[in-house]
């Protein structure tokens, strides 16, 4: 999943205008307003992990976190069930939620050691 330039430039300006944000939920209706929803609600993370240097984006859904991989995978099950093997979408909400954060500077940047992020991955990577 990929955005177009020209919603990148979009999602770039301060302030998201009306046609705009009509313009996302027409493309991708309610997963639009649910990624911009959890981008507002803090909900994107963006690990820094030291010493190895390494970047792991979180998105925290409902349940519990999820990994991403930018414009290529979520651990969720939407993105199992409708990307991966129905094929009836290109995304879950996490990943644009992923773009729209990245994109806007909106997320948060915990920092943390190899050996937290040994732990954390243990959770991260269920994908049930
Ligand atoms: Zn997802």
């Amino acid at each position: 999943m990929v955005l177009p330039p020209h919603e990148i430039k979009m999602l770039s300006k301060k302030e998201l205008t009306q046609s705009d944000i009509e313009h996302f939920k027409e493309k991708y209706g309610k997963r639009f307003v649910r990624a911009l929803r959890s981008v507002e609600e803090h909900k994107v993370l963006r690990y820094h992990f030291r010493p190895s240097d390494t970047i792991t984006w979180i998105v925290r859904g409902k349940r519990r976190e999820y990994l991403i991989i930018p414009e290529i995978y979520c651990t969720c099950r939407s993105f199992y069930q409708d990307v991966v093997i129905s094929r009836e979408s290109t995304m879950c909400y996490h990943l644009l939620a992923q773009r729209i954060a990245e994109t806007r500077n909106q997320y948060q940047s915990p920092d943390a050691t190899d050996a937290d992020r040994r732990k954390l991955y243990v959770e991260w990577r269920r994908t049930d």
